[in-house]
């Protein structure tokens, strides 16, 4: 396309042809101005006229032979056309001869062309534009040629004609047009990409702006596409990326925009909103859609995702694309927090939080490194004696701004940005080692996030922190959740396993706010259960607490488990645990966590728990 630079010319050698008849034709008119008239002269002119017609003709067979069309018109009336564009136009060459110009345009230019011919014949049309410019001709089957011509006035045939070169851009736009497209879609879904979503969006603001009208975006992910690529790979992932595609684009309305933006990230501008009702119905209905079984392959079995979707008005939640954007994300983040498959709109509370979160998320990833983190212990004690057995390590992170954070607040930032399993080995590490210091054996329980259980080689990892502390491995207990046992139970079998093997107790925490599934307690070798604060807390007011936690205690006896009691806070509490005849007790009313340095002086002391506290208080 190098040809086609924006300038095109004359080819040369028909810009020298031209150029040369002019130049004949100006010395014709001189001789007849000069009024020559002899013999000589006459011969003269014969041989002139003779050349030119050679000429001429040498300049038809050079305009015929190239691929530019050509035309030659007076005042709008055509004197002359090349084959090229007689073949480009679709009419015989002799047809167009003595035709308007106004013919061979198509009709959309023709104001254009009037006007320009007007100028001409005022004589202030610009003789040599910069640059060619765009039109188009009327093809014989009335089908519009874009076209780009350049024109130059020319002396022809004893007066000024104008000379039109005539490129057909027929191809060139059409590849523009494919550029254009693979520029602004997405070639997997053939969905509109994040530039044309911007480009719309800003469209689609600008107006509203000046209508008042109100649009909402709606900020889509699926739930549950990692797993689906993960396990049936790629493929599968860009079979169901299709599919939803077209589920999306069947369900929205010709005047809204649905565009993938990234891996499983879709976006939607609703227009035409005259309630927020109006995009609820759309969240509700895209929900529900996408949470239809999808069969991307016959032999394998439905595949059920779902969607959670963030909603953004304009102008309540932001006047610009980038903002109406960001706010949907915001929302969007908090329907996937807030159970998937729902959807949500954006509050303004809600942007605060997730700044807030992301600036935590930054500083957890400098804690480490600068040592903000201590652990501290609580003691678990003998329920009926209430004399000490060990302690639970609790991490504590000490914000150099805000003090101490909460493991329940930064915990779950850990997990999402994978820092939970440096941090883990740390906790592990620093408990084992504190508690091979002890002066008595007393056993340290560490809690593990599911999330380490990724780690493959996460038993040979704690065996070997044992082994470079010196801790027996009797003397740690693995906290874990039932949301350890979700998902891959094989390989978190075989971990725990490995482990108990060791020595290494494990206790399954939180007990009865799960599944609680029977079934895990005889296919996991546990040790302990902990049975969740919650229930104690509810034991004196509550009796359906009460018959919960002397449920779990029969349990663990028929299972030979030890049970713990979490979360004990008063006198009452206890008594009722300890006619229950529960094992182990935990909580405020025996000790808070306490620093390290407090450990020791409680282990030398080696009272009962309640009498000190009773002490204390
Ligand atoms: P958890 O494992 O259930 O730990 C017990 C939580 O209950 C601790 O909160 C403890 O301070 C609190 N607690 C103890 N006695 C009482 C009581 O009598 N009343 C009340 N209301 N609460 C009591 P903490 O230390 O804030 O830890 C919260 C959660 O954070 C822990 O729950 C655990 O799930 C997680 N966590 C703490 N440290 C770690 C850690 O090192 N690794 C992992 N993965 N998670 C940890
Ligand atoms: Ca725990
Ligand atoms: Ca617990």
């Amino acid at each position: 396309m190098s040809g086609f630079d924006g300038n095109i010319g004359l080819t040369p050698q028909l810009a020298v042809t031209l150029a040369c008849l002019a130049a004949l034709m100006g010395m014709m008119a001189l001789c007849l101005v000069q009024g020559l008239n002899t013999r000589a002269a006459r011969r003269l002119a014969q041989q002139e006229a003779e050349r030119l017609r050679t000429s001429e003709a040498r300049f038809r067979q050079l305009a015929d032979a190239t691929f530019e069309g050509i035309v030659i018109h007076r005042d709008g009336i055509i004197i002359d056309v090349n084959t090229a564009l007689a073949a480009m136009l679709g009419w015989p060459q002799e047809l167009l001869i003595g035709r308007n110009l106004l013919d061979l345009t198509h009709s959309s230019m023709h104001e254009k062309l009037l006007a320009h011919l007007a100028a001409l014949r005022e004589g202030h049309a610009q003789e040599f534009p910069e640059h060619a410019s765009e039109t188009f001709l009327r093809h014989a089957d009335g089908s519009a040629i874009p076209v780009e011509i350049h024109a130059r006035t020319m002396p022809f045939e004893g007066g000024n004609a104008r000379v039109i070169a005539i490129r057909d851009v027929r191809e060139r736009k059409a590849a523009e047009e494919r550029i254009r497209h693979l520029a602004h879609h997405d070639t997997l879904t053939g969905l509109p990409n994040r530039n044309l979503f911007r480009d719309r969006l800003i469209q689609v603001l600008a107006r509203a702006k000046r209508t008042g009208n109100t649009v909402a975006v709606l900020s889509l992910d699926l739930d549950r596409f990692r797993h689906v690529n993960e396990m049936g790979g790629a493929e599968a992932g860009d079979a169901l990326l299709k599919e939803v595609a077209a589920r999306l684009a069947d369900t929205i309305r010709a005047d809204d925009t649905v565009a993938r933006l990234s891996a499983d990230e879709f976006a939607i501008i609703q227009v035409g909103v005259s309630h927020p009702d109006g995009p609820a119905v759309l969240a509700a209905r895209l929900n529900k859609v996408l949470a239809q079984p999808f069969h991307l392959k016959p032999g394998t079995d439905p595949l059920v995702i779902g969607a959670s979707i963030g909603i953004s008005l304009f102008p309540s939640d932001g006047v610009d694309a980038g903002a109406l954007l960001r706010a949907a994300d915001t929302a969007r983040v908090r329907a996937k927090d807030g159970g998937r498959g729902t959807y949500r709109f954006f509050e303004a509370e809600m942007d605060r939080r997730l700044a807030e979160r992301r600036a935590l998320e930054n500083d957890l990833r400098h804690a480490l490194a600068t040592e903000q983190f201590e652990l501290h212990y609580q003691p678990l004690a003998d329920c009926s004696s209430t004399r000490l057995l060990g302690f639970e390590a609790l991490l504590r992170w000490r914000h150099p701004k805000l003090g101490m954070v909460s493991p329940a607040e930064f915990i779950p930032l850990a997990e999402e940005c994978g820092l939970i399993n440096p941090l883990g080995n740390w906790v592990l590490r620093s408990a084992c080692q504190e508690a091979a210091g002890w002066p008595r054996n007393l056993s340290v329980a560490v809690n593990l996030s599911p999330v380490q259980f990724r780690q493959p080689d996460l038993a040979q990892e704690i065996l070997a922190i044992l082994r470079e502390t010196g801790l027996a491995p009797e003397r740690l207990e693995l906290e874990i959740t039932e949301g350890v046992l979700i998902g891959e139970p094989e390989r978190t079998l075989a971990t725990l396993s490995l482990l108990k093997e060791a020595g290494v107790r494990i206790s399954l925490d939180d007990f009865g706010t799960g599944y609680s599934s029977l079934s895990y307690l005889q296919r996991f070798p546990f040790d302990k259960l902990k049975i969740d604060h919650g229930f104690i807390h509810g034991m004196e007011s509550h009796a359906g607490s009460m018959a919960i936690v002397r449920a779990v205690i029969a349990l663990g006896r028929s299972l030979h488990l030890t049970v713990t009691a979490e979360g004990v806070e008063t006198e009452k509490q206890l008594a009722l645990l300890q006619s229950l005849a529960c094992d182990q007790a935990q909580g405020y009313l025996l000790s808070r966590p306490v620093p390290r340095d407090a450990v020791r002086q409680l282990i030398a002391e080696d009272t009962p728990l309640t009498r000190r506290s009773q002490a204390a208080a």
